[in-house]
């Protein structure tokens, strides 16, 4: 296994510049997952990574050494597509050995390994079928088995699940952890679907338009957004955002808009005068009062999703998304009073985040 390390990747397609100055660093053994809306150059920065696409400015680094001269067979990678293919007239031991085969691997070596990914992967009662006897999660496996059993230094993922059905994505994943944790490879992992970026990684690389916005621990990236775009990309459902100003009051600073006044952490009182854009988790608009100043609003919808209650409401014409528990009753129109601590509040300048690090 090798670290990985991206500096100042950059790549054109004609006019399009799919990416910009990609910076990003991948430890040895650990699982970076690169997040973004479709469009946003994750699968291109995965082609350049395994030397399919050439990159028109930077370099990327194996263990600290350029293999920006090595073909993509000599990089030694291993990737696996959304549309991975298996030879459907090759069993599955077949499919396992295929590379090995090809790069004239002795045979008993590859029998070993077969034999030792089917253990790692659950495969070993299926070695005989054929892809078409297997179902798609026993499919997902194979392909990521055939990816296994070469040990390369660096696995690159292209949305591996996104052909499973929900049920099957969701125990796959763990799956994938699991495996994870027993082999410690180091993993490049894309997706759009922030639930599998959430669970899955040790790093979340957040991107969008050739761009990266964040490079940080999951939970990092959900509790210290680095700007309104992954504030708002990152949480289900979104996160509350407003314009307005940083005011002083009373010798304190509180955020002002046309219906919202609610204090901020006493450290942002330089930001008094600014224009600045707020940010509630739902999570954090409390019906119960966290903080002494409670506002009220007024409940438009209710949102049954099972477990919780999605409270949608509006305090003079600005909307706001709530969580509730599911055994509070609301009607619409009902007045209910909001009340958010000022530490919870998320508060962007210009589109940054100016919040000091807690
Ligand atoms: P998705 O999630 O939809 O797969 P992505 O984040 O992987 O998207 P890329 O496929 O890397 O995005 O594409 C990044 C940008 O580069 C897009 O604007 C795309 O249209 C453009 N692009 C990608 N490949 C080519 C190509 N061969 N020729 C021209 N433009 C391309």
């Amino acid at each position: 296994m090798a670290s990985l390390t991206l500096q100042n990747i950059g790549k054109k397609f004609g006019r399009v510049r799919a990416l910009s100055r990609i910076n990003l660093q991948v430890d040895h053994g650990r699982f970076c997952v690169l997040l973004g809306p479709s469009g946003c150059g994750k699968s291109t920065l995965l082609q350049i990574i395994a030397g399919l696409t050439l990159q028109d400015e930077g370099s990327v680094l194996m263990d600290g050494k350029s293999v920006d001269h090595l073909s993509p067979r000599d990089r030694d990678v291993a990737m696996v597509f959304q549309n991975y293919a298996l030879y459907p007239h090759m069993t599955v031991a077949e499919n396992l050995g295929f590379g090995l085969r090809m790069r004239g691997t002795p045979k008993d070596l590859i029998k070993e390994r077969i034999i030792e990914t089917a253990g790692l992967l659950d495969l070993e009662p299926l070695l005989a079928r054929k892809p078409r006897e297997l179902s798609g999660g026993q499919r997902q496996r194979t392909a990521m088995g055939r990816a296994l059993v070469r040990r390369p230094k660096l696995f690159l993922l292209d949305e591996p699940l996104s052909n499973l059905d929900a049920r099957l994505r969701v125990s796959v994943r763990l799956e994938l952890k699991r495996l994870h944790q027993k082999i410690k490879g180091t993993v490049l992992y894309v997706t759009h679907d922030q639930v599998e970026a959430m669970t899955l990684g040790d790093q979340v690389a957040v991107m969008r338009e050739g761009r990266l916005h964040q490079l940080d621990k999951p939970d990092a990236v959900y509790d210290r957004p680095a700007d309104t775009f992954v504030a708002a990309f990152i949480g289900s459902p979104p996160m509350n955002l407003f314009q307005g100003r940083l005011i002083r009051k009373d010798g304190r600073p509180f955020f002002a808009s046309d219906d919202l006044l609610l204090e901020v952490p006493a450290n942002l009182a330089g930001l008094a005068g600014k224009r600045v854009e707020a940010g509630i988790r739902p999570e954090d608009l409390r019906l119960d009062p966290v903080h002494g100043a409670t506002f009220p609003a007024r409940v438009e919808m209710v949102s049954n999703v099972g477990a919780e209650k999605y409270l949608h409401v509006k305090t003079g014409s600005t909307e706001l998304t709530l969580r509730a528990a599911k055994d509070l009753s609301f009607l619409p129109g009902e007045k209910v009073n909001l009340s958010v601590a000022p530490h919870k509040l998320h508060v962007f300048v210009d589109g940054q985040r100016v919040n000091p690090l807690e």
